[in-house]
């Protein structure tokens, strides 16, 4: 940059002092023509005279003395005069030297106005400068043309031509040119001298402040050395300039330590400065705060870990990936949001989660870190990726991503922090959402068994006798009741009657299929629905499977004694002894009396004639 600015600096005095001396070299030429003209007008101004008072007084024919005579004058090397035809015509040719010589005498006769011309010759190094002077007549002075001449006033009677040698006058002229040129050549070398002393530290200034600025932009807050022998502005120029390098130094270093407290450690990329780093860090905070603002007001954890998964689709850019809920206390896992088609996580793990690696960890799980840490991943042209972000003391979110290049896998290394922000931010949100759940579900649990309660065999039926009666299916309702159950209250005590109930609920859920439904009724009636059943016969036989079941089993009540219970069941099918459920448990409830009548521990069926014989006392 120093030897650009000389150079630059150089070229423009270097044109300058040709511009001053073509101007001086032009000037100087001028004036040696205008006084070379000069001369030749003073010298032509004698010989007019001369020539008029040798008319007067009658000698012209001894003009050719007094003409040689004006001709051996220094620096004059010609000199002659022409006539013009009127005097020609009135007093003869006249010599042979006074006929006009060339055209510059005839222009000069004919226009009446002074001519000249310089002549170069360069190899001779002569310079001659040829002035050609009209001879006008007049009556004005102390002589008048016009009485000796037939001429008007003003016309020209001749002219007068000499040939002046200007060599001296060049000589002077070139002298002062080399004389001008070189007092600018040394002037312009001693101005680059001083300045480029002069310059030198601010060069060397500027350029530590680029390189300062430069470091500055890739993140490297770097000191300008200061110059004591600057000019105090500049000193304090650079003091402030350090000052600012310092106070940016210090917030950067500042805003860095707390944005990684929201997103733990990153790596820089290769061009990215730390400047962009926050950039980035901040608007995916900016991001992370809306995506908080809106999971807070969403109702289900559904709707959470859909908003969860938008957010790795969109701004993280997963393709495929699986979010498990996660509880290690109750040895559950369940898949909370599925997302593409690679999902290759072991289904052992569904019922015993503590095998995942990550969800024990809490740490994340590479495939690529160790060989084979997860045993399930058997998938050689894909990569994974598991993190784990604890929701509370039990429960564990596992999110395991499939890729399938190295590069999208060290994509979610090198954003897996931020990824994690969002899980962290969304955890409070989720384990509010499962402990209303939980809230919500032990509304609807009997305490005891664990069984639903009658309240949520309102909802239920609310939502799924519509839909049953559309898919035209039917449904059985057992009604069952322990036989002399108060018997065992009164004889053990209602601690061992609670175990007894409680062994019946568990033998009811073990014979019953997922889809069907079982209620504890109330006291020690329980209530089973059978759902899709395609025949009352099935429905006979799963009751009968039950009450046999029952009846076989023994309870465990003290040590050594052990206790055999007995059931009724009562079947009513839904719709066809009624179109309504109420009438459907009540004809169940009419059946188990029956049962109970006809010696309790069997099945007995509902139907019409149970009605009319009902004993009410
Ligand atoms: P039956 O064969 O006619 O049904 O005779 P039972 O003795 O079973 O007669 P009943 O159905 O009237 O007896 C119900 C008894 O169940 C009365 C009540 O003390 C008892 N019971 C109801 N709920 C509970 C409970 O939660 N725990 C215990 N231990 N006993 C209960
Ligand atoms: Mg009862
Ligand atoms: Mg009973």
């Amino acid at each position: 940059m120093k030897k650009r600015i000389i150079v630059q600096f150089s070229t423009m005095v270097i044109i300058l002092a040709l511009i001053i001396t073509a101007l001086i070299a032009y000037n100087l030429r001028q004036s040696g023509i205008k006084t070379s003209i000069n001369t030749a007008k003073s010298i032509s101004e004698v010989v007019k005279n001369g020539l008029t008072s040798h008319m007067i007084n009658g000698n012209m024919d001894q003009r050719d003395t007094f003409i040689n005579s004006i001709s051996n004058m220094s620096n004059v090397k010609k000199l002659w005069f022409v006539r013009a035809n009127s005097v020609t015509e009135q007093f003869g040719p006249g010599r042979d030297n006074e006929k006009l010589r060339d055209t510059i005498d005839q222009k000069v006769i004919k226009t009446g106005k002074m001519d000249y011309q310089l002549y170069e010759n360069f190899s001779t190094n002569e310079t001659i400068m040829r002035v050609t002077i009209p001879y006008l007549a007049n009556s004005d002075g102390n002589v008048n043309c016009l009485t000796c001449h037939n001429v008007k006033y003003g016309e020209t009677l001749g002219a007068v031509s000499i040939e002046l040698d200007v060599n001296d006058l060049k000589q002077v002229g070139i002298n002062s040119i080399y004389m001008i040129l070189v007092i600018t050549v040394a002037s312009i070398l001693t101005i680059i001298f001083i300045t480029s002393n002069i310059l030198k530290p601010y060069l060397k200034l500027f350029e530590k402040w680029g390189a300062s600025i430069k470091e500055a932009v890739n993140g490297k807050f770097v000191q300008v050395e200061e110059n004591n022998n600057l000019p105090k502005d500049m000193k304090d120029f650079t003091s402030n300039f350090n000052r600012l390098l310092d106070s940016y130094k210090a917030t950067f270093t500042d805003i860095d330590k707390k944005l990684k407290y929201f997103i733990g450690q990153t790596t820089y990329k290769e061009n990215q400065t730390p400047l962009d780093e926050s950039k980035i860090i901040i608007t995916n905070l900016s991001n992370l705060y809306q995506f908080k603002k809106e999971i807070e007001q969403d109702q289900t954890k559904e709707e959470i870990f859909s908003r969860l998964a938008q957010v790795l689709q969109k701004q993280f850019k997963q393709k495929d990936f699986t979010i498990y809920q996660t509880n290690l206390k109750e040895e559950r896992r369940e898949i909370v949001k599925q997302v593409g088609d690679l999902n290759f996580c072991c289904p052992s793990h569904m019922n015993n989660p503590s095998l995942c690696r990550s969800a024990r960890t809490s740490n994340d799980v590479i495939s690529v870190d160790f060989h084979n840490s997860c045993p399930c991943f058997t998938e050689e042209n894909y990569y994974y990726y598991c993190t784990s972000v604890n929701i509370n003391k039990n429960t564990t979110i596992v999110i395991n991503f499939v890729v399938e290049t190295k590069d999208e896998l060290q994509y979610l290394k090198d954003n897996i922090a931020f990824i994690k922000s969002y899980i962290n931010e969304a955890a409070p949100s989720i384990e509010v959402k499962i402990l209303l759940k939980a809230l919500k579900d032990s509304a609807f649990r009997d305490g005891l068994t664990g069984l639903y309660n009658r309240k949520f065999l309102d909802e239920y039926i609310k939502k799924s006798i519509p839909q049953l009666l559309r898919d035209n299916k039917k449904l059985a309702v057992l009604m069952l009741d322990m036989d002399h159950f108060k018997a065992v209250n009164d004889e053990y005590g209602h601690d061992i009657g609670d175990i007894v109930l409680k062994e019946l609920a568990g033998i009811l859920l073990e014979n019953v299929r997922e889809s069907d439904l079982v209620v504890r009724f109330g006291g020690e009636e329980f209530l089973v629905i059978l759902n899709n059943i395609d025949s009352v016969q099935s429905a006979m036989a799963v009751a009968n499977k039950i009450r046999i079941q029952v009846s076989q089993n023994e309870i465990d009540i003290y040590a050594g004694t052990k206790l055999r219970k007995t059931i009724s069941i009562g079947v009513s099918v839904f719709p066809d002894d009624s179109r309504s459920f109420d009438s459907v448990c009540k004809n169940a409830d009419i059946a188990l009396y029956e049962a109970k009548n006809k010696g309790r521990d069997q099945v007995v069926l509902f139907n019409q004639e149970q009605v009319s014989s009902i004993d009410l006392f």
